[in-house]
């Protein structure tokens, strides 16, 4: 984003100006002529720029942090902030417990402490997702095992989970990517039937639903993430919620050094390994301030989705993730959608994005193929996966980490928006179609160059 190179006072002020747009709904001038020429080869942009800055503050949120300066109590122990975000946050989920930790990777990872998953142990992920929710199982010397994509959802393949388990599998952890459900109704079928928990990747979907109730109840227990690009934002932090008080408590002593609550000196916790992921007071009180915004954020990201859909389902081409049925409603971090390069006379996805880039709609090409990153599958050839598991189970790996769905999903198809565009009015959405059909109308053109 263009932000950080406005003189803040500019900043300020694009951003009152995104902030009125969303109450008011004010529409942009329209200039979303889409049988003009495409803006790549010289013609004027279909959408004029100033998509919505994030984050989004005021007042609200300078007081939350001076609030928490002023009191002296900057970290949680002693204090009451962090505590009282935990209580408001598992109330808006419909939860029993929230913990407030340092990030959503944190939170993952203090699930899988609290499960005490280790060497030896599988964990089975989705390999469309963000490698966070990969680092996890490996920083605990577990073997990640990658379930195909199903591309029309973007989701993982809820068909494909149970062939992927095996008398190792202590974690069955999907994610929710985009924002969006996976297919909880088949998931949840799959952990009841085999006893495996279920642990939702959430961090990007806070307030996502899947019939009526809201995505991180599910399973054993969910982690979201309020790193700076999401959807609640307090710089870095996350938080872990479930409905089961006593993983509550293995979850808070994980986090806390093997230390319990408030009340007792050591918790139960699995005993023996334990870290410091706790939190702040600033975060806290930034949250709670964040999210006075958050559920009419969410309305709005949804009811622009939801339009925007209807405008590309028209266009040839131009596939919308699908939204399984029992979604009532998706936090849509990112908009998804694939991209047939058939119907746009050949055009390469490289070049459409570029072209639509110009057309000043920003966009992005998404996740690479994480099982045939290099980072990933080096782990075949680490020592310490080579002396808990032996060279053939690590070679036996590799090729069970093949997922040719996915593969044509990153390789030729995915195209994301991103949620702060999702924030805007009915014009931008009216004006993203139209530099669309505009760059599909002059397709022979643009695959010239
Ligand atoms: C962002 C994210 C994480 C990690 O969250 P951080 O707060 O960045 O550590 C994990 N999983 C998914 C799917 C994410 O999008």
């Amino acid at each position: 984003m263009t932000k950080n190179n406005l003189p803040r006072r500019t900043f300020i002020s694009n951003m009152a100006i995104a902030g009125a747009g969303m109450v008011l709904g004010l529409p942009h001038i329209a200039n979303a002529a889409d049988n003009g020429k495409p803006a790549i080869l010289g013609g004027p942009k279909a959408h004029p720029g100033g998509f919505s800055g994030w984050p989004l503050f005021d007042k609200t949120e300078e007081k939350a942090v001076t609030d928490v300066l002023k009191s002296g109590t900057w970290g949680r122990l002693g204090g009451n902030v962090v505590s009282s975000f935990e209580k408001e946050y598992a109330k808006m989920l419909g939860v029993k417990h929230s913990l407030g930790v340092s990030s959503g990777t944190s939170a993952l990872y203090t699930i899988l402490g609290a499960k005490d998953i280790g060497p030896g142990d599988e964990v089975i992920i989705p390999v469309y997702t963000f490698i966070a929710t990969y680092n996890v199982v490996v920083l605990n010397y577990a073997l990640p095992v990658f379930v195909d994509t199903d591309i029309e959802s973007f989701q993982i393949d809820a068909s494909k989970v149970e062939a992927a388990i095996t008398p190792q599998t202590r974690l069955i952890m999907p994610v929710h990517i985009g924002g969006s459900p996976a297919n909880l109704d088949k998931l949840m079928a799959i952990a009841q039937k085999t006893g495996i928990p279920l642990i939702e990747d959430a961090c990007q979907a806070h307030l996502a639903e899947w019939k009526g109730k809201k995505v991180g109840g599910f399973g054993l227990a969910g982690a979201f993430s309020f790193q700076a690009s999401k959807n609640l934002n307090c710089a870095e932090g996350g938080a872990i919620t479930t409905n089961d008080g006593d993983f509550a408590q293995t979850c808070y002593t994980f986090h806390n050094q093997g230390q319990g609550g408030h009340t007792t000196s050591y918790g139960t916790g699995t005993g023996t390994r334990a870290t410091n992921l706790r939190l702040t007071e600033f975060q806290g009180n930034l949250l709670l301030a964040q999210m006075t915004r958050l559920q009419a954020q969410a309305k709005r990201r949804a009811e622009n989705a939801a339009y925007l859909t209807s405008l590309l389902k028209d266009i040839k081409g131009i596939y919308p993730a699908k939204l399984y049925e029992g979604t009532t409603l998706s936090a849509f971090h990112l908009y998804m959608f694939r991209y047939d390069r058939n119907h746009f006379d050949g055009l390469s996805r490289a070049t459409f994005l570029k072209a639509l880039e110009a057309e000043g709609v920003p966009c992005s090409e998404g996740y690479g193929m994480m099982n045939r990153n290099e980072y990933v599958t080096g782990l075949a050839k680490n020592k310490h996966y080579l002396k808990i598991y032996g060279e053939k189970t690590m070679r036996q790996w590799l090729e069970r980490s093949q997922c040719p769905q996915n593969d044509k999903l990153c390789g030729e198809q995915a195209i994301w928006f991103f949620q702060t565009m999702l924030l805007g009015s009915r014009t931008d959405m009216d004006q993203i179609a139209a530099a669309i059909r505009k760059i599909q109308k002059n397709a022979k053109a643009l695959a010239k160059l």
